[in-house]
C-alpha cells in the first residue's frame, strides 16, 4: 500500500507542469491547448482570472507603448512564473489562413516578454503562419511534434493528442458561433411570448477582449444586467461575416477585424439590433482599421446607433459605466416610442420597469393591468 501510493507521487511529480497564460491567443484556441497537454500527460496550469492586482502588477513591466491587452498578457506571464511551472506556452501563431493574419504582436509577444520578465522557466515558442509559403499543415503537425516530444517521447500519444485536441476545439468553435438559423431565430425573437420586450446590441470586440473581465471592464456582464440582449462579433456565423466582407473595396487581412467588421455591416444593413458597441483596447493598429471602417459605414445608416468604446488602464470605470447607461438608456426610449406605435391598435400597452427608468421594457395586455396601471 506504502509502496502504491510513493510509486503515485513520484509519478505526479514526474508530470510536467504546463503553464498557459489566459490572454491573447488562448481565447482563441483554449480546448485545442488545453486538451493537447493533458493527453501528453501533462499538467496544465492557467493564469488566474484578470483583476487589478494582476493588472497592477503587469504595469510594472509593460511600456506605455505596448497595447492595453499586452500589457494583462505580461501581468498573466508573470502571475504563472510565481506558480513555478516547469514550460511556459507561448505559441507565435500568426494566423490559419493563406491571407488572413493575426496582430503582428502575436508573435512579438515571446520576445517582449523574454526582454521585461527575468528568471522565466523554460518557454516552448511553436511558431507557424499560413501565410508563409512551407507552412501548409504539415508544418503546424510538425510544430505540434516539436512541442509535444518536450513532454512525451511516445510519437503515439502526441498523434493521439493532436487528434483529441483538434476534436475538442472544433466542438467549442461550434458553440461559439451560432448558426444562420439561431441567428435568424434570435433577430426574429421579440420575446412577446414572455411579455418581455429587451433591447437586443451588438458588441464588437477582439475575443481576449470580450472574455476577459478586466479588458472589457465586463461590458458584457453589466449589459445583461441592465437588461440588454447580447450578440458578439465573435458568436456571428462566418458565412455571413465573409459574404459581408465581400461589399468592401479592399480586403481585411486582420483575422479578428474582419468578424469585427463583417459583424457591424450584417448588422447595418438589416437593421435587426438596437445598437452597435464595439470596444476598442487602446493603443491598438488593427482595431484603427476597424473602427474606421464602421464608423463611415454608421454614419450612412443613421437608423442604428454606434458607440465606440476606447478602453486602457487609465479608463475610468465610473465615467465608462456612465456613457453605457446612457447608450442603453437613449436605445430603450427609442424602442419604447416605436414598440407604442406598433402596438398601439392592438389591445397592448408597454410598461416601463422601473416607472420612471426604462431598465425593463414590459409588454402587457391592457387587460392585465389594474387602474393604476399596475400588474394585476
Ligand atoms: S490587435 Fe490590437 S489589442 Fe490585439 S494584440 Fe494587436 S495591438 Fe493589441
Amino acid at each position: 500500500m506504502g509502496k502504491s501510493i510513493e510509486t503515485l507521487s513520484s509519478k505526479a511529480k514526474a508530470r510536467k507542469r504546463v503553464g498557459i497564460p489566459k490572454g491573447l491567443i488562448y481565447y482563441h484556441y483554449p480546448e485545442l491547448f488545453r486538451i493537447f497537454f493533458e493527453e501528453l500527460g501533462a499538467e496544465v496550469i492557467f493564469s488566474k482570472e484578470s483583476n487589478r492586482t494582476l493588472l497592477l502588477e503587469a504595469l510594472q513591466y509593460a511600456s506605455d507603448e505596448e497595447c492595453f491587452s499586452c500589457k494583462i498578457f505580461l501581468g498573466h506571464v508573470n502571475d504563472l512564473k510565481k506558480k513555478k511551472v516547469d514550460y511556459l506556452f507561448l505559441p507565435k501563431f500568426h494566423g490559419s489562413h493563406k491571407t488572413e493574419v493575426n496582430c503582428p504582436k502575436f508573435i512579438g509577444m515571446p520576445d517582449v516578454i523574454r526582454a521585461v520578465l527575468e528568471d522565466l522557466p523554460q518557454q516552448l515558442v511553436p511558431y507557424h503562419s499560413r501565410t508563409k509559403k512551407k507552412h501548409r499543415s504539415l508544418h503546424l503537425v510538425w510544430s505540434a511534434f516539436t512541442v509535444g516530444f518536450k513532454i512525451t517521447k511516445n510519437p503515439f500519444k502526441i498523434t493521439r493528442a493532436i487528434f483529441r485536441a483538434v476534436k475538442a476545439q472544433k466542438k467549442y468553435d461550434e458553440q461559439i458561433r451560432w448558426n444562420e438559423e439561431k441567428l435568424h431565430a434570435w433577430e426574429r425573437d421579440t420575446n412577446f411570448q414572455s411579455g418581455l420586450e429587451k433591447v437586443k446590441i451588438v458588441l464588437l470586440g477582439h475575443a481576449y477582449v470580450l472574455h476577459d473581465p478586466i479588458l472589457s471592464f465586463d461590458i458584457p456582464q453589466r449589459l445583461t444586467k441592465m437588461g440588454v440582449e447580447v450578440i458578439t462579433s465573435e458568436e456571428l456565423p462566418s458565412t455571413i461575416v465573409e459574404k459581408q466582407l465581400k461589399k468592401l473595396h479592399s480586403y481585411l487581412y486582420f483575422k479578428e477585424e474582419r468578424s469585427i467588421v463583417g459583424a457591424a455591416l450584417y448588422f447595418l444593413e438589416n437593421e435587426t439590433v438596437d445598437g452597435i458597441l464595439q470596444l476598442i483596447p487602446y493603443p491598438c493598429g488593427p482595431t484603427a482599421i476597424s473602427s474606421e471602417i464602421i464608423m463611415r459605414h454608421a454614419k450612412r445608416k443613421e437608423k442604428i446607433p454606434l458607440i465606440q468604446l476606447m478602453l486602457d488602464d487609465n479608463t475610468g470605470e465610473a465615467g465608462l459605466v456612465t456613457r453605457l447607461e446612457a447608450f442603453v438608456n437613449t436605445m430603450k426610449r427609442k424602442k419604447l416610442l416605436q414598440l407604442q406605435e406598433l402596438y398601439k391598435h392592438k389591445n397592448l400597452v408597454t410598461k416601463q420597469i422601473p416607472k420612471d427608468d426604462p431598465i425593463e421594457l414590459v409588454i402587457v395586455k391592457s387587460t392585465s393591468l389594474d387602474e393604476e396601471g399596475a400588474m394585476k
